[in-house]
């Protein structure tokens, strides 16, 4: 969304200056997916870094970012040891993958902690979104930190538009989790993109849990991710990443959640 006369953006008198720049450098990005989960270690990263190279493969522009300044990851994942950007009106994205432009903490402070405040990391992520040049992107990939809180809350300011790509496992401690995220999301009026099941054992009953919560929730349920061992050992080699039965998976899921795959029937 663009700066109006009044010096709105989105229908919302602008405060910060920085927010006119965000909307600016991101007027370019034809749609930000939001990977999140509510929950931690549910697959969050993992879906977000092999979806974004399955997107890049797709020959589509994709951008990833790492809002999860804690638990930044999204490096760990892809492999590389993520140097300060370039500079060119603006912080030029990472490239570690042809097609594939990335942003993320790790640039600024490396493998040091996080150690911030909420207030910080909602200063920290303003800053990062209005310094960072993503151009014309078809995706923006947003890996999200667990909880709601300050980047859930600031990410719906700054983009409203975000739809929200929902990770749980079949757990009950997950569902319980991620009904929260979503019951949160959904008052919020977050676009939802659905609901996907990660860590799905093979022989568990396919229609528990995770599916029965997107419909109790009214999001649409975009299907199952199989556990898969050979995921530890891909983590740093998208190569690798890209080529297990999670990828596969992975992909359908991530269609229907664009709307470019075909519905699921239940
Ligand atoms: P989050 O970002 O939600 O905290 P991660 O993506 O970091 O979760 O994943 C947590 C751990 O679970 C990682 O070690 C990852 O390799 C593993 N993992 C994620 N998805 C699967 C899966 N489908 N099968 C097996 N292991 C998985
Ligand atoms: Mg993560």
């Amino acid at each position: 969304h663009r700066l109006d006369r009044a010096g709105r953006a989105g229908g919302r008198t602008v405060i910060d200056p920085r927010e006119a720049g965000i909307a600016l450098r991101l007027a370019g990005v034809r749609g930000v997916l939001a990977v999140s989960s509510g929950k931690g270690g549910v697959g969050k990263s993992t879906c977000a870094v092999a979806g974004s190279l399955l997107l890049a493969r797709r020959g589509l522009a994709v951008g990833l970012l790492d809002l999860d300044f804690q638990g930044a990851s999204c490096h760990t994942l892809l492999g590389c040891r993520p140097g300060f950007p370039a500079e060119d009106r603006g912080l030029v994205p990472l490239e570690p993958v042809p097609g594939l432009q990335f942003a993320t903490i790790a640039s600024f402070i490396g493998e040091r902690p996080a150690a911030m405040r909420g207030s910080a990391l909602a200063e920290a992520m303003r800053e990062m979104l209005a310094v960072t040049r993503w151009g014309t992107l078809d995706v923006l990939v947003v890996d999200m930190p667990p909880g709601i809180h300050d980047t859930t809350l600031e990410l719906a300011r700054v983009a409203p538009a975000a739809r929200h790509l929902v990770i749980a496992t079949g757990s009950r401690i997950a569902l319980a989790v991620a009904a929260r995220l979503l019951r949160h999301l959904g008052e919020a009026g977050a676009p939802m993109a659905g609901l996907a099941q990660n860590m799905a054992r093979a022989g568990a009953p396919a229609d528990a849990g995770v599916s029965a919560l997107a419909e109790r929730e009214g999001v649409p349920f975009l299907g199952m991710l199989p556990f898969d061992d050979s995921l530890e050992a891909a983590t740093g080699d998208p190569e690798r990443l890209l080529s297990t039965s999670f990828a596969v998976s992975l992909e359908r899921v991530l269609l229907r959640a664009m709307g470019l795959g075909s519905p699921l029937s239940r």
